[in-house]
């Protein structure tokens, strides 16, 4: 019974280990760890972090001009990709924060980007130089990924962020070469399509990267409502600005059923290939078992795994954990698990609280066949490329299939 299952707990990895060995891990990773040395004192509503409790974390200390020195020189170490960008803060190991309120980033970045050849990205609510991150996009082109976490510029964003940066100063931020995608997101009525318009108004450049948010665990319950709110006024939101043909790059990625629904041929095709037997288990979350169901029903046994890891409204199969499955056994011998949920950060084959696919089947007694060609590279590759804004209106807010699929019914 799911209930009597013991948690699977991952092998505890910074035990007894100083501060350095998180810097490391998280720069092996592709990180460039600085700390703020405490939470976020931003505390955002919306915050994925307010609970984090499902991996193990040490937050390093305040990040100082010897820190750093160790960091840059750990990092030049590392061979150059040119089409890697290395991300300012760490998210495996340590908890993410907002950086740009540690009173040293701006220089450690132009630092980075002079004695480095090495690329860089980072989030941000807003917190930079307006001036200097506009003089380094242009001094270093090509090398700066900024994404900007515009979040919403509407009536809500005081009760969302009451202590991020002013719509003023992110219009400043958002006016020159920096910025290279600003998400946001829909709320209500007049929310996410007056932002892309106030947004393109001043940027013309950047990728606006928009959809809704998704409540996890820890979120308060009115801001879930609100998340929700927006859901049910993204058809209407994304019609709008489909039809205002704005001149920028336009995505709507954040919302799983829509993501799975408009590469619904490409998931099919890639079960078919599997050639499974219709007596295999296969693991999935909602969305791909809803296409499954829809598209390949009976061709085996589908197991639906919420992600009560992460809880709320979670739906994703790559954010799975073994133990979110481990819940959901029944009598089964062995089951086929897609190989992206255990390529986390963490580890190989280790999922993202750092439970190992050895751990689980030693635990479970259920053996794990790993489909390796259901990987990170197949979800993010090749799921993803549908997302424009201009699939999701014409291939899902207009498709007269679309309401069949949102009504079918899912296991209890
Ligand atoms: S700024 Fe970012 S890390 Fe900080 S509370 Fe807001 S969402 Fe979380």
């Amino acid at each position: 019974m799911a209930s009597t299952l013991p948690m699977l707990q991952p092998t505890k990895v910074l035990a007894g280990k100083d501060y350095k060995e998180v810097l490391r891990r998280e720069m092996d990773g592709g990180k460039i760890p600085l700390s703020l040395g405490k939470s976020c004192p931003v505390k955002c509503e919306f915050c994925y972090e307010i609970d984090h409790a499902y991996r193990e974390t040490l937050d390093p200390p305040k990040t100082t001009d010897e820190d750093w020195k160790y960091i840059l020189d750990y990092i030049s170490r590392k061979p150059t990709n040119p089409l890697q960008f290395w991300c300012i803060g760490g998210n495996e190991y340590m908890e993410w924060t907002d950086l740009f309120l540690h009173p040293k980033t701006m220089e450690w970045i132009e630092d980075f980007l002079k004695y480095t050849d090495k690329n860089i990205t980072f989030f941000t609510v807003g917190f930079v130089h307006v001036p200097k991150i506009h003089q380094l996009a242009a001094q270093y082109p090509g090398r700066i990924n900024f994404e900007l976490s515009a979040i919403t510029l509407s009536q809500y964003r005081e009760r969302l962020m009451p202590h991020a940066p002013s719509v003023k100063h992110l219009m400043k931020v958002l006016d020159g070469p920096a910025v290279s995608s600003a998400n946001f997101y829909t709320f209500d009525d007049h929310t996410m399509s007056d932002d892309a318009l106030a947004i393109s108004r001043v940027n013309q450049k950047c990728v606006l990267w928009m959809g809704c948010l998704t409540p996890v665990r820890g979120i308060k319950d009115d801001t879930a409502a609100l998340m929700r709110q927006g859901r049910r006024h993204l058809a209407g939101e994304a019609r709008r600005i489909y039809d205002a043909g704005l001149p920028n790059i336009q995505t709507i990625h954040t919302e799983a059923p829509i993501t799975a629904f408009l590469n619904r041929k490409r998931i099919v095709s890639a079960f078919d290939a599997l050639e499974l037997e219709k007596r295999d288990t296969v693991v999935m979350a909602k969305s791909a078992y809803k296409i499954l169901n829809m598209y390949r029903k009976n061709r085996a046994r589908y197991l639906m795994v919420p992600n009560a890891t992460l809880g709320g409204d979670s739906d994703c199969t790559v954010l799975l954990t073994f133990d979110d499955i481990a819940r959901c056994l029944t009598n089964q011998k062995h089951v086929y698990i897609p190989k992206a949920m255990m390529q986390s950060g963490r580890g190989p084959y280790t999922d993202i609280a750092g439970v190992t696919v050895e751990d689980f089947m030693k635990k479970t007694g259920v053996k794990a066949r790993i489909l390796h060609k259901i990987d990170t590279k197949f979800a993010n590759t090749r799921l993803w490329r549908n997302g424009l804004l201009k699939n999701y209106v014409e291939d899902y807010v207009r498709n007269p299939l679309t309401q069949s699929y949102e009504d079918l019914p899912l296991p209890a």
